[in-house]
């Protein structure tokens, strides 16, 4: 037996007993008479005391312990003189009696503490180190607390958890596909899915009715901020359901999974907000709820009194940043400069100060009476002792730079609570996004979303009119999930197709597959992907996905771990017929 006990419970209660103990050496305090070993597992941290009375193997073993070894304990718990309350097992230590080196360890390149001293990449590097840490693991613990709760809580509903493949066809989700070239079939390549989206319709149309996976996605994007190429979805698809039906269930779902895994309980039904009202009022379709500071439309207030930059916009929005009314001079340059920056692209910025004695003061005092000034923050909801900011050009765009302020301002009033949750739903999207560049259409979520069937008559003549049975549910300004209900008609598919410029030829030979499906009976059926690892950081209030996948990539989408990509031999190449073209 290695062990009896684990470095994480002994208590007060075991005072006396002889256990045994295996784990890692945090570090050794050689204080001349006594000697403290810090043993660490992933359950604790227990002291392990070795003193001038204990036997002399063990004092001498004790003396050629470096850190990471690992060892084996004997001994017995004795209680503590100086209790360390911060601790769980602070109440004790064990004396020990026999100590085994299970295993050396070459001095690690970081502390292996709470807190590192190892940088980003170092910590990569050696991830297997930086897992040993107790913040990694309890987040690997939270994941799969996390996972158990959500097959708990689906299996309960009826939901089968299916494999899909890996190596398949491209399935389309707007991202570029990774390829896998195949030996058997030369010149010919397998993609990573990006989403199961199309095997999870062929369930439904098998018959499955409820299905489930936590499942690897792999899209080839550049990661920008926090992406990872291969990520988890909890992926899940329904038969005979409509949105409502859709939304209930996985509302109860959040709802579970915020009671069981943190503790908090929501009582009322979530917020459902149209596409267009998160737009306008927040200038994001994955509008940050934990505080307010909603936008109103300036653009009548605004125009036509000689201010050439709001005279010229197309759209003029404020919002009200409360008690910033104090903000010096240079705290508003600050605020400018940010929303100049090229990742949010205004031309400028206009304030209005609301003061404590009633006045208002703005950088277009020149253009506006005071009664003018005032009623746009009034409409901003700004009262005495707030700022307001506001920003124009093309409605969405400045939209989505007033978002931007809007998130930094909340950042710097300290608004964006970790502990806090703002959970709801995003739902009546618009079916189709415009692009300028390729000048066509896109499907907002994807190809197989079904149209609203009220707004299905402008399929052809306004697309930008019709609205998709969409929804996303978002919280804390993340999009944490999203889907649809599915369009199950062969000839309506072949209409969205259409739309997005698809020849009925290349239509087919993409997803001949499904429109054949189709023809079989497939049943009406909708679903929804959640992001795993992005709801593991939310509840963990980590930033980052990266902590919480075992194994992740750095920026460049490299593993350094693994040193992945890399080249491969000739031989491997010619077995696959290819030939490599060397980069510029
Ligand atoms: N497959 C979709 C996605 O990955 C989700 C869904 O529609 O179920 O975003």
């Amino acid at each position: 037996m290695y062990r009896t006990h684990t470095c994480g419970c002994l208590r007060a209660g075991n005072v006396n007993e002889t256990v045994i103990l295996a784990g890692w050496v945090q570090k050794v305090r050689n204080l001349g008479a006594m000697t403290f070993i810090d043993l660490r597992d992933r359950y604790g941290l227990t002291q392990v005391v070795v003193e001038e009375h204990s036997p002399a193997e063990v004092r001498e073993t004790a003396a050629t312990l470096g850190r990471e070894y690992v060892v084996q304990v004997t001994g017995r718990v004795v209680e503590r003189s100086s209790k360390n309350p911060k601790m769980p097992t602070g109440d004790i230590e064990v004396a020990a009696e026999r100590i085994v080196v299970l295993n050396e360890a070459q001095t690690p390149p970081f502390t292996i503490e709470e807190v590192s001293d190892g940088g980003d990449d170092l910590r990569m590097k050696y991830r297997y180190l930086d897992l040993r840490r107790p913040p990694l693991q309890r987040n690997m613990i939270l994941r799969h607390k996390m996972a158990q709760e959500i097959r708990r809580f689906l299996d309960a509903e009826g939901f089968l958890e299916i494999e899909t493949p890996y190596l398949v066809g491209s399935t389309p989700e707007g991202a570029r596909d990774f390829v896998v070239p195949s030996r058997m079939n030369p010149n010919q390549f397998y993609a990573l899915p990006q989403s199961p989206q199309t095997l999870k319709q062929l369930l439904m149309v098998a018959g499955y009715d409820r299905y489930f996976q936590i499942v690897r996605c792999f899209r080839d994007e550049d990661l920008r901020a926090d992406r990872q190429p291969e990520f988890t979805q909890i992926d899940c698809e329904m038969s005979f359901v409509e949105q409502e039906d859709v939304l209930e269930i996985f509302e109860r779902w959040a709802k579970h999974m915020f009671r069981e895994v943190m503790g908090i309980e929501f009582a009322e039904p979530l917020r459902r907000m149209p596409w267009i009202e998160a737009m306008e009022k927040y200038g994001s379709d994955k509008p940050d709820l934990r505080f307010g500071m909603e936008f109103a439309d300036l653009t009548d207030l605004a125009r036509g009194h000689g201010f050439s930059v709001f005279d010229d916009a197309q759209y003029v929005v404020g919002f009200a940043a409360p008690g910033c009314a104090c903000y010096t001079r240079k705290q508003i340059d600050a605020l400018t400069d940010y929303v100049k920056r090229p990742q949010v692209g205004a031309k400028g910025l206009v304030w209005i100060r609301m003061e404590a004695d009633g006045s208002v003061k703005s950088s277009v005092d020149k253009f506006y009476t005071p009664d003018e000034v005032r009623a746009m923050a009034v409409r901003c909801g700004a009262g005495a002792g707030d700022l307001v900011l506001v920003l124009c050009g093309p409605k969405f765009k400045a939209l989505a730079q007033l978002c931007a302020l809007r998130l930094e301002v909340a950042q710097q009033l300290g608004l964006r609570d970790p502990k806090r949750f703002a959970p709801l739903w995003i739902v009546d999207f618009p079916m189709f996004e415009w692009d300028d560049e390729t000048q066509r259409f896109y499907a907002m979520h994807h190809p197989f979303t079904s149209p609203k069937p009220e707004d299905v008559q402008y399929l052809e003549s306004d697309p930008g009119r019709v609205r998709a049975n969409a929804y996303d549910f978002v919280c804390n300004g993340t999009e944490i999930g999203g889907g649809s209900i599915r369009i199950h008609d062969a000839a309506l598919q072949a209409r969205i197709f259409k739309a997005l410029g698809f020849t009925p030829e290349r239509a087919q030979e993409q997803f001949g597959f499904l429109m054949n499906a189709f023809k079989f009976g497939a049943p009406p059926h909708g679903g929804l992907a959640f992001g795993f690892d992005r709801l593991c950081s939310l509840f963990g209030g980590a930033e980052s996905i990266r902590d919480y996948i075992a194994f992740p990539k750095n920026n460049a989408g490299r593993d350094v771990m693994l040193d992945a990509p890399s080249a491969i031999d000739r031989s491997q190449l010619d077995e696959l017929r290819l030939s490599l073209v060397k980069p510029e």
